[in-house]
């Protein structure tokens, strides 16, 4: 399995790597909306219902460490107070949150299913067994 980041950071296909899963342009009122199927490799985007709650626990994860250990660096080692320290930590939740949102999506299905080294648009063999991610 080879993982790229590359890829996961952009929100791309995980099997291909060119489609992108979510559709553009971002609606702030729908961030998560996201293609049902890559449009380059028809890889299913959600191989079954409830599939992204343990996107929940990835994002959970990244985003209490990357806030928390800001936080407490601020208050014990550069003696900031807690309003202070917090009133920043809304500030970076505030900045980062559709990253985070849509990255652990991504960093979820990107561990889920494998990169196949193939060059899609000339491959006709899609059969339903080619659209699921195992
Ligand atoms: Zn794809």
């Amino acid at each position: 399995m080879k993982f790229s980041f590359s890829a996961m950071w952009n929100n791309k296909c995980p099997r291909c790597r060119k489609g992108d899963m979510y559709k553009k342009p971002l609606q702030l009122s729908k961030p998560l909306d996201m293609h049902k199927q890559c449009e380059n490799c028809n890889l299913d985007f959600e191989p079954e219902p409830g599939f992204y709650f343990g996107a929940f626990i990835i994002s959970y994860g990244i985003t209490a460490w990357m806030l928390l250990v800001p936080a407490l660096t601020l208050v014990f080692y550069f003696k900031w107070s807690a309003n202070q320290a917090m009133a920043l930590t809304i500030f970076i939740a505030a900045l980062t949150y559709l990253k985070a949102l849509r990255g652990s999506r991504s960093l979820y299905l990107h561990l889920m299913a494998r990169y196949v080294e193939s060059t899609w648009k000339d491959d006709n063999s899609s059969s339903k067994y080619d659209r699921t991610i195992f």
